[in-house]
């Protein structure tokens, strides 16, 4: 009982700082059922015309996790385990860098004419759970980063609160690399010239769950044709690998109805990857 008690007044703390963090408008009372919903539309960035972002910022990062994200037989001994799964990371982080190569010099499709830069994602090159958009917007054009705007800050709130994780310790990416101006979503053309990057950036990672953030992302990764709303009350797998469906970050902005769903899409991930449903109190 008291474990049951402790753990109550733990999910209650997180709720709370869930809705600091997303805003008083929406109680989410711990254990109410969660209603099902509507189709989401594409988020509005707002034009900027600043120059385009260094280098730096589309670096791997730091490799910052040993373990592997698959589940292999883990060899007996710390010998045994560290040499191959350095040269694993050595060869993911190099094969990343070369992908991302070809992606800022990509002219496959017509979106290569309209861009700053060419947004090919960042994160933990090791990560147990990647996050996929739909394509950038104008503020990750101008930056050459994924979700740094409005959209990003609330999926870095989403990542604190819901999974005590930081954007480094996981992999974010977008389907289509670069922005299709006047933030249109990606035609089916563009979608099918640059999906190939989305899929060797899975092959690289190896992600143990994927996240497609919104409709656009889910249906194409998934080849649905399904509403947002239908495909993220089922379960999903992409090669093998669960997929959970939620609800575009810049939707919650507009909607912010959705957080109660959300909330319980990521609590779903929590699940997946064995963390705590609700992540520990930070002290
Ligand atoms: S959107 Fe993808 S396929 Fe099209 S130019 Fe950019 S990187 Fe290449």
């Amino acid at each position: 009982m008291a474990d049951s008690g402790n753990s109550m007044r733990n999910l209650e703390r997180h709720l709370e700082q869930w809705l600091i963090a997303y805003g008083s408008d929406l109680a989410i009372p711990a254990g109410t059922a969660v209603p099902r919903a509507e189709p989401e539309p594409r988020e509005a960035v707002p034009a900027t015309t600043a120059e385009p972002a260094a280098e730096q910022h589309v670096e791997i990062p730091t490799i910052t996790r040993a373990q592997p994200a698959t589940n292999a037989p883990r060899p007996s001994s710390d010998s045994q385990v560290e040499e191959p799964a350095q040269a694993n990371q050595s060869h993911t982080v190099t094969s990343l860098r070369a992908l991302r190569a070809e992606v800022l010099a990509c002219t496959k499709c017509k979106l290569h004419s309209g861009r700053q830069n060419a947004v090919f994602g960042e994160g933990d090159p090791t990560a147990r759970v990647m996050f996929i958009g739909e394509a950038p917007g104008a503020s990750e054009d101008e930056s050459g980063r994924p979700f740094v705007g409005p959209a990003g800050q609330l999926l870095d709130r989403i990542l604190e609160a819901a999974m005590g994780l930081r954007r480094p310790e996981v992999f974010i990416a977008n389907l289509n690399k670069c922005w299709p101006s006047s933030n249109r979503a990606p035609d089916a053309e563009e979608v099918a010239a640059c999906l190939p990057y989305l899929e060797q950036q899975i092959q690289l990672v190896q992600p143990e769950v994927l996240v497609c953030l919104g409709r656009t992302a889910a249906q194409n990764l998934l080849g649905s044709t399904e509403s947002l709303a239908s495909m993220r009350i089922q379960d999903h797998f992409y090669n093998g690998v669960p997929v959970i469906v939620t609800w575009h970050p810049a939707y919650l902005l507009r909607e912010p109805s959705k957080k109660r769903e959300t909330w319980d899409d990521i609590k779903r991930v929590n699940q997946l990857l064995g963390r705590p449903e609700v992540p520990p109190p930070k002290r």
